[in-house]
């Protein structure tokens, strides 16, 4: 608050775009031929490595809402969303472009920090951004990233890839995003409802590890890194975004499989737990089960590769098999009952922002 706020208009587009690729240059990237200030970027992929491209939109009223995230969590999260993805393909991120349609009360401020958020990625995840381009809408914000990665063709996990009888793993903890989000808006509700808001508090304080992991998540890219060094053999891989059992049945589907997965194996923060009962009156199970944006990564592999497992990460947990088609997608409960996660209707559990 009290920051400079700088119409973009009074800079235009092209002042914009200077102060905008001044954060994010140089480039220490040498197969970078021609970086921001062209028609088009280029660039030399690496011999014998495939590329992998993917591309995520986060619109503000459906992904973020910026009464409470910062420009730079949002910049950062813009990139993390792309580089989940490229972690579940085991590949390793090079380059990103963006375009950004930005509303009249985006200040140039508000802009640059969006950037200083990228530029930290790409420092942390070594990657460059090598293009971007920036609109004005009537509308809301919306970002959209393309990135571009690289890897070895062979190692490539697909969804489809899932085995019978294949171990189910899952890295990290599950639910904490969701649960941070139900603060967020918790406390944003209080305030709007304040009729004092000088001297409104949003009560953060015993809560800040699941808002952390909300707004400022981290792709798993640590964990495909070791997955490579030690060669593990990956049958199928998905990062979870939509939640664990949205994501689960992508990979079922895709691969002609059933699965069940233990409810006594699942890795839920305390927090979660915590936040789900005493703050929501609300089952933990589901945040865990449905709640997304955790940027884990869900993967299957063989029995023979659990041995490298073990030497993996300490974050890495089973948490079910593969089964055949027909015995479906289900969570055994700690008292052995079944519940079928596979029928679906968790949409209500999509927090829509506004
Ligand atoms: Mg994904």
């Amino acid at each position: 608050m009290g920051e400079t706020f700088t119409e973009i208009s009074q800079v235009g587009e092209f002042g914009l775009i200077a102060r905008l690729s001044e954060i994010v240059q140089p480039y220490r990237d040498s197969f970078i031929v021609k970086g921001i200030g062209d028609d088009a970027a280029v660039y030399k992929p690496t011999e014998g490595k495939v590329q992998v491209v993917t591309t995520d939109a986060l619109i503000e009223g459906v992904h973020f809402d910026l009464t409470f995230v910062p420009m730079r969590n949002l910049g950062w999260k813009a990139m993390v969303v792309n580089l989940s993805d490229l972690a579940a393909m085991l590949a390793t991120p090079r380059y990103a472009l963006i375009t950004v349609a930005i509303p009249r009360k985006i200040s140039v401020e508000m802009m640059e920090n969006l950037y200083f958020g990228i530029k930290s990625a790409c420092n942390e995840f070594n990657f460059s951004l090598i293009g971007g381009d920036t609109t004005t809408t009537f509308g809301n914000m919306a970002i959209s990233v393309t990135m571009i990665g690289e890897a070895d063709k062979d190692m490539i996990p697909y969804r489809s890839g899932a085995r019978v009888g294949d171990y189910i793993c899952v890295t990290g903890t599950l639910g904490l995003s969701y649960a941070g989000l139900k603060i967020l808006l918790r406390e944003k509700r209080k305030f709007v409802e304040a009729e004092d808001k000088q001297n409104f508090k949003p009560n953060f304080e015993p809560f800040l590890k699941a808002i952390e992991k909300h707004l400022k998540p981290m792709p798993r890219l640590d964990v495909a890194y070791k997955l490579k060094d030690l060669k593990v053999k990956v049958n199928s891989m998905i990062d979870i975004s939509d939640g664990l059992s949205s994501d689960l049945k992508h990979i079922c589907r895709q691969s002609n499989v059933g699965a069940e997965i233990y409810e006594t194996s699942l890795p839920i923060d305390d927090l979660v737990k915590k936040i789900a009962k005493d703050e929501f009156n609300e089952d933990y199970l589901m945040y865990a089960l449905h709640g997304g944006e955790d940027y884990e990564l869900l993967f299957t592999v063989s029995e023979s590769e659990l041995g490298k497992l073990n030497e993996l990460h300490a974050d890495v947990k089973i948490i079910g098999r593969i089964l055949d088609r027909e015995q479906g997608i289900k969570l055994i409960k700690e008292d052995k009952s079944e519940i079928d996660i596979e029928s679906g209707g968790w949409d209500h559990f999509k927090i829509k922002m506004s």
